[in-house]
């Protein structure tokens, strides 16, 4: 009876142990199911690994992490713009990962100085105009966009989106919160109409011309034009005598409470490694963050361009500001 005993509980122990160091790696995600989960798929085919998800808009992502604390079965927190990166390292809800490949293969300026998340694609946030009623000799800087000359001709999406607030950041970083206010309100003061809900409506406004030049994310214009090929929508590069394009990152972090860190750190390092790095980037018409992989050949072709070596991390630190200017600013 007793031997039955210390058998049974041999098994139930070897069980436990089977299911604690079991492959698997939970991960939260504000980056599409139809954007990750052949990457996903491709890493388990590779490691063994298995990868869970779910996925979810940033915000409710950030309030389920706070709320499970360590009772949380995420791993990895992906979001697609560093702020809220920059959100989760500041709650505490993220890890520090100390690692010489993370390190190597992400730049300096799209990683968390404190090492607490990693950019893992860029998104050049530019400028787009309506190549009937606007030469690139017209465009130089983000600025110029509220001089005189674009009075009544620019789209801009709403401020209420991130990449927005991220953009405005920058810009108190790199002016100072008046000098920043000024070229939010020369912006409003142009505006041919309302901010629009989202990227692609802005840009097919400056495609029917209803305003001639406005700022996007690269990856929409590129869906726009494989969708409708033909639109009169130029792509134009700003600040590359100064300050150079503003990027963003789609980024992750492994969580504080994480139960498999060695499988979420080397998952994460799986992610910046040249052979993922085109799955991450391609898929949505992204630039790899990894400088040693070249971009999808549709998106190299729009041309090279000098990004904003500021790091990213700023866009979060700054990001209450700009959020409180733009709305000074008039700009809805
Ligand atoms: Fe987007």
């Amino acid at each position: 009876m007793r031997i039955l005993k210390i058998l049974f509980v041999g098994a139930l122990v070897s069980l436990a142990a089977a299911s604690a160091c079991a492959a698997e790696v939970v991960v939260y995600s504000a980056r599409n199911e139809q954007l990750i989960k052949p990457l996903f798929d491709a890493y388990s085919k590779e490691s063994g690994v298995q990868v869970k998800f779910i996925t979810d808009k940033e915000g409710a992502l950030l309030q389920r992490l706070r709320a499970e604390g360590q009772n949380t079965p995420a791993e990895l927190l992906l979001t697609v713009d560093a702020g809220n990166l920059w959100e989760a390292a500041r709650e505490g809800l993220l890890k520090p990962v100390a690692s010489q490949t993370l390190n190597a293969n992400v730049p300096a300026h799209l990683r968390d100085p404190g090492s607490q998340w990693f950019g893992l694609s860029v998104r050049a946030r530019t400028i787009f105009f309506n190549q009937q009623k606007v030469k690139p000799a017209d465009l130089s800087t983000y600025e110029d966009l509220g001089s005189a000359k674009w009075k009544g001709r620019l789209c801009l999406r709403t401020s209420k989106k991130v990449y927005n607030q991220s953009l405005v950041a920058m810009m108190i970083a790199e002016h100072g919160e008046a000098k920043a206010e000024q070229v939010v309100k020369s912006w409003v003061a142009n505006l041919a109409t309302e901010p629009f809900p989202d990227d692609t409506k802005m840009l097919e406004a400056i495609a029917a011309g209803q305003c001639d030049a406005g700022i996007a994310n690269t990856y929409y214009f590129g869906r726009l034009m494989e969708k409708k090929a033909g639109l009169a929508l130029g792509i134009f590069w700003p600040n590359q005598q100064g300050s150079g394009v503003h990027v963003n990152v789609s980024g992750a972090g492994v969580v504080r409470h994480a139960r498999h860190e060695k499988e979420a750190v080397a998952l994460l390092e799986w992610l910046s490694s040249a052979r993922a790095q085109n799955l991450f980037a391609d898929v949505n018409l992204e630039y790899p963050v990894n400088p040693a992989v070249k971009a999808d050949p549709l998106v190299a072709a729009w041309g090279g361009f000098r990004q904003n070596p500021l790091n990213v991390a700023r866009a979060g630190e700054l990001q209450a500001a700009a959020v409180k200017l733009m709305d000074r600013a008039g700009y809805r």
